[in-house]
């Protein structure tokens, strides 16, 4: 097994081997022998230069053992990191989340390290145009490459070996990314071009109070230098980041005193993009009073976590969670720990960043999937030294090496992007920080880092939790200012005339003009171009529902049936309606481009703008349409779910939701879950400053319970009636949800792979499978699809031992000739 022709590759191993966790879908870890000179420098949660199948890959090290293992090993080739770019509570997040989502540790390292940590054969090296061609400062051998990058722009890892003829490359790479003359390309990053600025810096080494007290009582000649050199320490002290051309006007020196100071490495220049790494005083700022309810609220939150770890903090909308969060925030960055703030990512917008900043200025940082690698990597390394304390990022975030973590915020707890879909790990980003922050112990502490789950909407499942004991549960009732909730309008579209048309009835159209008559703004909400169409009786409103289940039925347009998600029974397209027998059958689905146009035509004086994926692609472009909203130079936005997560806007006084049936006719368990959350969030847009706010919700099936509910604002009966439903039909939170799916380009393989595998799993799990069944779009990118649904016990210490069950059946299923090429997905708490 060992290569010959590399001398290292022969050294005695001294009887050390580690395990190694690398990037790939590969079901275990690998081991690999420590050569003696090695010993010294492989440590867990350090990168290494491995090999595998021919390929070279960075993996991490997860243990050291000193147990032979039974099969022969290769050695470890090199160590890329002097010290653990990792902590065990990171390297214990991922074996967990790599069983509990039932995936592997290399999927979710792949998912957790930034691109220039993982490096493989097939990593592409990109030429940074910013390093300049002046190479005096590498080695040797760095400069080969260096300079082959700044002939080629790219290289490949191999033609990296064949510059240097030796292949311990990743050592050299490594250094050369840090020297920023080069960068890992990633396929998926966004190709625009940031806007970057000089920024100045002090070398580290003066960091040391004695060696810049020892350098400036010591300065000689170049009083200027001198003048610019304090100017600057003060700069630091007062703003924070210092801007070459800040400091440049307020010291009153020129470029060519600066590059003196440069050029005796005592002062350094860096490009950073401004709108990124902000300029901000590192200081703390409360300059807010809390409200009679904000301060009890405030402080059961505070008696809450230190009885139970978790905290559901359930608060209506406009309530003024985000202050109760700041002050708590405030709290544990006093006491020198670090909090993770997290937010779906399309909340993660320009506004709530502002928000925070004014009260923590440069002390938070953001954290997003959307950042060039170098900043991801600089983010990562402050992280994990403690440096950067208050950190507000989406779910990704959580893999953040944090020190001493102290507080975790998952604000709009309930909502759905906090579950990663594709590719695994399938994990839910409010789930595992619990578990990661409980990683936290400290020494003579029973509990590790607390975490508030916040909403106005709670999940179904984390609301169970809180009145199970689990969590502690905190209550804020009233609108900050005292406001009332929005006034609820149902109007009944039945009778209004469509005629191809958006919907728009004459009570919304009448409402939408005095908003706009009174200088007000209007949100109007459509759900997702529904891809889901269902039908619905043109003359008297009825939507076919199944005959076994209260949920209405979806129109699957493979098989032209009706279909039920709950129970998976079928149904022919009705001919004639059952309640009135007309039969005008209507596909309902319409989407918000047309919406626009319509209104455009209707409301020619008022500014009319759309956000939903098509028309903001990009983090930009949504910040911007929000900002413009903001300041008033939009009267109404047109929106799909983008509008709803947790804006803050003064001047909208009136919310229209165009279609509450397309909501309420989603085939998922989760259906009511999902339209209670969303209207009652769309409607938490309106009225949230000064008067009361007006809601107005168009349907058909206006006596339907969820809108009642909705109209009531009443946030616990609509729980007592789902969770009712959940223990009826064993939904979570009453069982654990595993969803298998099965993919393949042939369907008749595919369907035989699902009954094989449903038969082979109901051996030993009988009770707990439903189907197979093919979901909604049975075909995606050429594979068919086909599902297989466990809804397992949550008996006690089981979960394990059932998924190893599961992991098993696959395995067989795999083994057989005519399978072995279906693709076996597991997806465990569906979202
Ligand atoms: P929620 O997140 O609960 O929907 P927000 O935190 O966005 O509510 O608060 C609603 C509005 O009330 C915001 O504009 C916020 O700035 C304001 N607000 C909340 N609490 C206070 C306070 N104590 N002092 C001043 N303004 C407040
Ligand atoms: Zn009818
Ligand atoms: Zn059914």
């Amino acid at each position: 097994m060992s290569n010959p022709g590399n001398i290292l590759f022969n050294e005695p191993s001294p009887g050390v081997w580690a395990d190694v966790i690398l990037p790939l879908a590969l079901p275990q870890t690998y081991t690999y022998s420590v050569p003696a000179h090695l010993l010294n420098k492989v440590q867990p949660g350090c990168r290494v230069e491995v090999e595998l199948k021919n390929k070279k890959y960075a993996g991490i090290v997860k243990t050291i053992t000193d147990k032979q293992p039974a099969w022969q090993t290769k050695p470890i080739i090199n160590v890329l990191d002097d010290e653990p770019i990792l902590f065990p509570q990171q390297l214990q997040l991922w074996q967990w989340m790599a069983q509990y989502y039932m995936c592997s540790e290399g999927e979710v390292m792949a998912a957790a390290l930034p691109t220039h940590f993982k490096l493989s054969s097939e990593t592409i090296l990109v030429y940074n145009e910013e390093a300049g061609d002046d190479f005096s400062h590498l080695s040797d051998e760095e400069f080969l490459v260096a300079e082959a990058l700044l002939i080629k722009k790219e290289l490949r890892l191999t033609e990296v070996q064949q510059v240097l003829d030796i292949t311990h490359v990743y050592p050299i790479i490594k250094k050369l990314i840090d020297k920023k003359v080069c960068f890992v390309w990633e396929a998926m990053d966004e190709k625009y071009k940031v806007k970057k600025e000089n920024y100045v810096v002090l070398n580290p080494f003066y960091h040391n109070e004695e060696e810049l007290a020892a350098k400036v009582n010591d300065w000689k000649g170049a009083p200027k230098q001198m003048e610019l050199l304090l100017a600057y320490l003060h700069l630091e002290k007062t703003a924070g980041d210092v801007l070459q051309a800040d400091l440049l006007k307020k010291s009153g020196a020129t470029a060519a005193q600066l590059k003196g100071l440069v050029d005796k490495d005592i002062l350094r220049v860096e490009k950073r993009s401004v709108d990124r790494i902000k300029s901000l005083p590192k200081n703390v700022e409360i300059d807010f009073e809390f409200s009679k309810a904000q301060e009890a609220c405030s402080a059961a939150v505070a008696k809450a976590l230190e009885e139970k770890p978790v905290c559901l903090l359930h608060g209506v909308t406009g309530s003024g969670k985000t202050q109760v969060y700041v002050k708590l925030i405030e709290k544990y960055f006093t006491e020198g720990k670090q909090v993770l703030y997290l937010l779906p990512e399309i909340a993660l917008t320009a506004q709530i960043i502002r928000r925070l900043q004014k009260h923590f200025g440069g002390n938070i940082v953001i954290y997003h999937s959307k950042f060039n690698n170098q900043e991801r990597i600089e983010l990562w390394n402050k992280i994990r030294t403690g440096e950067v304390k208050i950190v507000l990022g989406a779910r990704s975030a959580l893999f953040l090496p944090f020190k001493n973590l102290g507080l975790i915020i998952v604000d709009e707890e309930h909502d759905a992007s906090y579950k990663q879909q594709d590719p695994a790990p399938r994990y839910n980003a409010r789930d595992a920080a619990v578990y990661y922050a409980a990683l936290f112990k400290t020494e003579g502490s029973t509990t590790g880092a607390k975490v508030v789950l916040g909403s106005a909407t709670p999940s179904v499942e984390s609301y169970f939790n809180a009145l199970q004991g689990k969590y502690s549960l905190v209550e804020l009732n009233e609108r900050f200012g005292g406001i009332h909730l929005p006034a609820i309008e149902i109007v009944d579209t039945r009778q209004v005339a469509q005629k191809g048309k958006v919907m728009i009835s004459p009570q919304l159209k009448e409402a939408m003009q005095q908003a706009l008559d009174a200088d007000h703004q209007v949100i109007l909400f459509q759900n997702r171009r529904g891809y889901n169409p269902y039908l619905i009786c043109g003359a008297c409103g009825f939507i076919p529902q199944c005959n076994h289940c209260s949920v209405s039925l979806t129109l699957h347009k493979y098989s032209n049936k009706l279909h039920c998600h709950y129970c998976a029974s079928q149904y022919p397209k009705l001919i004639t309606c059952p309640a009135c027998g007309s039969s005008n059958w209507l596909e309902k689905n319409f989407g918000t481009e047309k919406i626009e146009e319509q209104l455009e035509e209707e409301f020619p004086k008022n500014k009319i703008a759309r956000m939903d994926v098509d028309s903001v692609r990009g983090k930009k472009a949504h910040d911007n349409l929000i900002q413009l909203f903001e300041q008033h130079r939009l009267d109404v936005l047109v929106g799909t779910q983008m509008v709803v997560k947790g804006l803050d806007f003064d001047k909208v006084s009136l919310v229209g939701i165009l279609d509450a049936d397309g909501l309420l006719s989603f085939a998922d368990f989760r259906v009511n879950e999902r339209a209670f959350q969303l209207m009652e969030q769309v409607s938490g847009r309106a009225g949230r400053k000064k008067e009361q706010g007006k809601v107005i919700i168009q349907a058909t099936n206006t006596k339907h319970p969820v809108l009642q509910l909705v109209q009531q604002h009443d946030y616990k009966r609509f729980y007592d009636i789902e969770i009712e439903n959940r223990r009826q039909f064993f939904y979570p939170p009453y069982s654990r949800i595993v969803l298998l799916t099965l993919k393949h380009k042939d369907k008749t393989i595919v369907e035989n792979a699902a009954d094989r595998l449903a038969l082979l799993l109901r051996q030993d799990l009988k009770d707990y499978i439903t189907g197979p069944a093919a979901p909604v779009v049975n075909r995606i990118r050429n594979q068919y699809l086909m599902e297989i649904l466990i809804k397992l016990p949550k008996e006690k210490g089981m979960s394990l031992t059932y998924k190893k069950i599961i992991h098993n059946h696959i395995n067989l299923l795999s083994s057989e000739k005519q399978f072995k090429s279906v693709a076996v997905v597991a997806d465990v708490d569906t979202n």
